[in-house]
């Protein structure tokens, strides 16, 4: 599989910008945020929630970190006046975390505390490991301010996520809110683990964790034994769909569109049919919504980074019926 991914990531430069262009329409909604508030209203129907992502990281200058957060800031008010069920999904580097961390973080928590004036939440997706404690701590100073509508991505494939479990719930307490993923960065393997079942186990080990500690946990896997062992740790803990979560006599603050202690997350494009099952048993379900000029660049870079979605890539246009948008 990765031979093969390698093989399409290969041929990427002679490829057409058009026909990028083609494969990537099915995982971005579009160039600009009014498609990703068109493909919303539409996909509404599906009973998804969203949270939606501004394509673009690592910058160069704080001018272009400017321009993420008038973007997301304008996204918060067009979510609000097309009344979705949405969130956000930020990238600390984008916002300056790897030039000027200082300014990066003021401008995190200013739109963290216009997100919350409309009870919405805020979730910092996870890079590779260079930035893995800095985001974490981002989370957490924007906590120790009162403002708890904020939540980090951790990912199984890294050894120090049952620790950064620990250590991030030790601070954020009953507002604890994580995004569990395996992680799409091929990270050393002196601190990753690097083989598919080391992964997954360290995956559903993550997400025994979160459960055990009262977080609420956003499961972020299309793959079949992550969402299998999900839901039988749901059912062992009396937490599944319309039950008052079991863990908490009293309610920790959640934002609006939040499942009962726990949801499913879903990339755009990707495995759909999954996703709407889920969502007809009852279970909160949140499709990732990228939309933003930078398509080409964010596809390219994905590619090289993990060749194997190159792999899956190929596979669901070639056999559409193993992957439904
Ligand atoms: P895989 O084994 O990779 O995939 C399982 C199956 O899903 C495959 O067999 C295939 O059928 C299908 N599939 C998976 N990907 C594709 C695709 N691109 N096209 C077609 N079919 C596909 N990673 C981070 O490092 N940081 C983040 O902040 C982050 N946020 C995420 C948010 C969401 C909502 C999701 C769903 C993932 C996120 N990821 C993030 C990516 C994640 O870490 C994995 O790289 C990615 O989800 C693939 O792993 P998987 O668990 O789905 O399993």
């Amino acid at each position: 599989m990765r031979l093969f991914g390698q093989l399409v990531v290969g041929l990427m430069p002679i490829t057409p910008k058009a026909v990028i262009r083609w494969v990537s329409k099915r995982y971005v909604a579009g160039s600009d945020m009014q498609s990703a508030i068109s493909l919303m209203r539409k996909m509404s129907d599906e009973g998804a929630c969203f949270t939606v992502d501004v394509l673009g990281e690592e910058i160069n200058s704080m001018d272009e970190a400017q321009f993420f957060f008038e973007e997301y800031s304008n996204l918060i008010d067009s979510i609000v006046e097309n009344d979705l069920d949405a969130n956000i999904s930020i990238k600390p580097t984008a916002f300056g975390l790897l030039i000027d961390p200082e300014t990066a973080l003021l401008n995190i928590e200013n739109l963290v505390k216009k997100a919350a004036e409309h009870n919405m939440f805020v979730r910092l997706d996870m890079e590779d490991h260079r930035v893995t404690g800095p985001t974490i701590d981002v989370c957490t100073a924007i906590h120790e301010k009162g403002l708890h509508n904020i939540g980090v991505v951790l990912q199984g494939r890294l050894m120090r996520t049952l620790s950064d479990i620990a250590d991030v719930c030790a601070t954020t307490g009953k507002n604890s809110d994580f995004r569990i993923c395996k992680g799409i960065y091929l990270e050393p393997e002196n601190i990753a683990h690097t083989k598919y079942w080391d992964i997954v186990h360290a995956t559903n080990d993550a997400i025994d964790a979160m459960l055990d500690s009262g977080a609420y946990t956003a499961i972020a896997s299309h793959d079949n034994p992550v969402i299998a062992y999900s839901l039988a740790a749901l059912k062992s803990r009396d937490m599944g769909p319309d039950k008052p979560d079991p863990r908490h006599t009293e309610s920790p603050n959640l934002c609006s569109g939040k499942g009962p202690g726990y949801e499913f997350q879903f990339l755009l494009g990707v495995r759909g049919d999954v996703r709407r099952k889920l969502s007809e048993q009852g279970h909160t379900t949140r499709v990732y919504v990228p939309y933003g000029t930078k398509w080409y660049e964010y596809s390219m870079r994905r590619l090289r980074e993990n060749p194997e979605i190159a792999f899956h890539v190929t596979k669901a246009l070639l056999m559409p019926w193993t992957n439904k948008r």
